[in-house]
């Protein structure tokens, strides 16, 4: 995949249909795979947080999520081919899924909206398998919910707890799961509840 480094970071540039290819490649070979959507705040905050910063450095991809990096890209003269939404990345992968038949785990949002997106999912995707959710509000500590997930063995987990909280959850805790592919998806939940 090619990059643009900006600042320190790595970004993906590419048009989201290969990028999407890309990470299917990843569930097909079994190889685990954490995904970082990013703004600028996020970019900023890595210059506050250096642990986050170093979770950062563990991600496979660093997508060019705001239109802000897009456009630093562009007057720092190391163009960025596409903006690569997080909400859109994350209907691809449930398109994607529902294609190649890989069950996604949801967690994150509070609980009405958690279950709201996942009716919605199952509404836009009727043969989407659902591995299962959980609302964000969690012991970050309790490790019930990593076993109840590492149990269902999700090809897709999708993370919504904010930032920099779900970078951090995916690094702690990734390693206990076999495989997957980690996203953190910010507030998309609440947008696909509507
Ligand atoms: N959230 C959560 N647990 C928390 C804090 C936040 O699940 O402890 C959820 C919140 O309900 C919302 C999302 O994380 O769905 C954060 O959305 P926001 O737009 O604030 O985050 P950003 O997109 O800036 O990362």
């Amino acid at each position: 995949m090619k990059t643009v480094e900006l600042l320190g970071t790595k970004f993906i540039s590419s048009p989201m249909e290969a990028f999407v290819q890309e990470l299917n490649r990843r569930l097909i070979s079994g190889q685990q795979t954490f995904v970082v959507t990013a703004n600028p705040e996020i970019m900023m905050y890595t210059y506050k947080d250096p642990n986050y910063a170093q979770v950062l450095k563990h991600a496979d991809y660093i997508i060019p999520d705001g239109i802000g990096v897009v456009m630093a890209s562009k007057i720092l003269k190391k163009p960025i081919e596409s903006r690569l939404p997080g909400f859109d990345l994350m209907m691809h992968l449930l398109e994607l899924a529902t294609e190649k038949n890989y069950s996604v785990y949801f967690l994150g949002a509070k609980e009405e909206v958690i279950v709201k997106a996942v009716k919605q999912a199952a509404i836009q995707f009727p043969k989407l398998k659902i591995a299962g959710y959980h609302h964000g509000y969690i012991d970050f500590n309790d490790t019930s919910i990593i076993e109840e997930i590492r149990s269902k063995s999700p090809d897709i987990v999708l993370v919504g707890l904010g930032f920099p909280q779900q970078e951090m959850w995916i690094q702690n805790n990734r390693h206990v799961m076999e495989k997957g592919v980690f996203m953190g998806v910010g507030g998309s939940f609440d947008v696909l509840a509507g």
